[in-house]
């Protein structure tokens, strides 16, 4: 069985976290890893159906998603979680926990793109909504994000291609021997 890891993709809604993980799963699954993906939305939408906005949700539906990527990664299963996840401080504790079940599994993946570029993309029309009001405490609008002050992977979402963000994931996965190399 080949050792568990988590990535863990973090970012302003629309970078990208969605897209490059699901672009990365089938990649990691041809190379014969076991591969679970856990996407913010059906997190919400099943695990923390209960849950909103408010700090101590996000943080709280964090913890959640860290909690299943701690199981899984122990499982030697390759966790790709992919949520917005605004607060240094939950991330961290994530980190504690998934690298507690093994050193240096846990790979934080930072989706990078301007909030300008990313209100022009607007493809669930939410930055829009977010603006108007309609939506209250939207990341980025009316809620904070913290940057990473030191992500594991930096990836430039709006200046470089999907391709090139999965490539770049691959590398540092695979200079970390949590991948063989090809
Ligand atoms: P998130 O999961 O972070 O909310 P999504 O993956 O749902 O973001 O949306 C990102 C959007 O940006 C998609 O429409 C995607 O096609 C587009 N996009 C353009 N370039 C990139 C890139 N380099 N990386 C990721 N997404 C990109």
């Amino acid at each position: 069985m080949s050792s568990g890891f988590t990535l863990w993709f973090t970012g302003l809604s629309g970078a990208g976290k969605t897209t490059i993980s699901s672009a990365l799963a089938p990649i990691l699954m041809e190379r014969q890893l076991r591969v679970e993906v856990l996407d913010g939305d059906v997190i919400r939408d099943n695990l923390s159906t209960r849950l909103g906005f408010s700090k101590e949700d996000r943080d709280e539906n964090v913890r959640r998603i860290g909690w299943l990527c701690e199981l899984l990664t122990r499982n030697g299963i390759a966790t790709l979680a992919a949520a917005i996840s605004p607060y240094r401080e939950a991330r961290f504790e994530v980190r504690q926990r998934v690298g507690a079940a093994r050193e240096g599994s846990f790979v934080e993946v930072f989706c990078d793109a301007p909030l300008d570029v990313l209100k022009d993309r607007d493809p669930k029309g939410l930055y829009k909504r977010a603006l108007a009001g309609e939506i209250k405490h939207f990341t980025g609008v009316d809620d904070p994000y913290e940057r990473p002050r030191d992500p594991d992977v930096h990836l430039d979402t709006a200046g470089t291609s999907i391709e090139h963000c999965v490539g770049q994931v691959l590398a540092a996965l695979e200079e970390r021997d949590l991948i063989p190399k090809t």
